[in-house]
């Protein structure tokens, strides 16, 4: 069997049925995800808005893309409709313009909320007060063509597992808040997004319905 292959049935019998894998080929050639395609993955993840777009165009129409990377204003429009999840809105203003640009191409987008809890600055999201704020105040309600999904999250880049677990966590109960609270009306409020090659077990173990895992499938990325 063909490394990537391998990976991925190893992987898929670890993981509890009900949990997503979404492989993410980012800076991978088409060759190698035609070899995860071939081995049955029907999902993948891309973190640059040109990239995902060269690759939809010349492989199987069946694939699941999701974007998962910090989505820029001005390529908002060239990504709508070609993904079938966009686990990566990190702002209200990014999410209304995907809304505004959905409606224009008469497409419905579905998307997760990007929750920033890890310790390193530099990442995207919500903070969990400000993503709170958003469904308090009923910020879905009046989005056009644009379902929300759940959330995505990472936990802070380090080796304290403790520190992984409590970000996972915190993470998960913001999760849990939205998504137990009757009184939003949300339908299809069901993906928790969290966990990657070196954190997706614990990831799990903490309530997370969807992993997305690059080199522990395709191996280290050549940037
Ligand atoms: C690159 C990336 C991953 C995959 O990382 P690996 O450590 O290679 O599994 C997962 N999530 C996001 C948001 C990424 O940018």
């Amino acid at each position: 069997m063909m490394m990537v292959a391998e990976n991925i049935a190893g992987l898929k019998e670890e993981l509890p049925e009900n949990v997503r894998l979404v492989a993410v080929s980012k800076f991978h050639a088409p060759d190698l995800i035609m070899e995860a395609y071939n081995a049955g993955q029907r999902c993948f993840g891309e973190s640059r808005v040109q990239e995902l777009l060269d690759k939809e165009r010349i492989l199987p129409g069946d694939i699941e893309w999701h974007f998962i990377g910090h989505l820029q204003t001005n390529k908002v429009r060239k990504l709508v409709g070609k993904t079938s999840m966009i686990e990566s809105i990190d702002s209200e203003r990014l999410l209304r313009l995907v809304d505004d640009e959905s409606a224009r191409a008469g497409v419905v987008s579905h998307v997760l909320m990007q929750v920033h809890v890890a310790s390193e600055d530099t990442k995207f999201g919500f903070s969990p007060e400000e993503l709170l704020e958003f469904f308090s105040n009923r910020g879905f309600e009046s989005l056009k063509a644009t379902h929300i999904h759940g959330i995505m999250g990472m936990a802070s880049n380090t080796c304290d597992e403790d520190r992984i677990r409590k970000d996972f966590e915190t993470i998960h109960n913001i999760y849990r808040q939205i998504a137990d609270d009757a009184t939003l009306g949300l339908s299809g409020f069901d993906t928790l997004s969290m966990g990657m090659s070196g954190d997706w077990r614990l990831a799990v173990e903490v309530g997370s319905t969807s992993v997305r895992i690059g080199s522990a499938i395709f191996g280290q990325r050549q940037y």
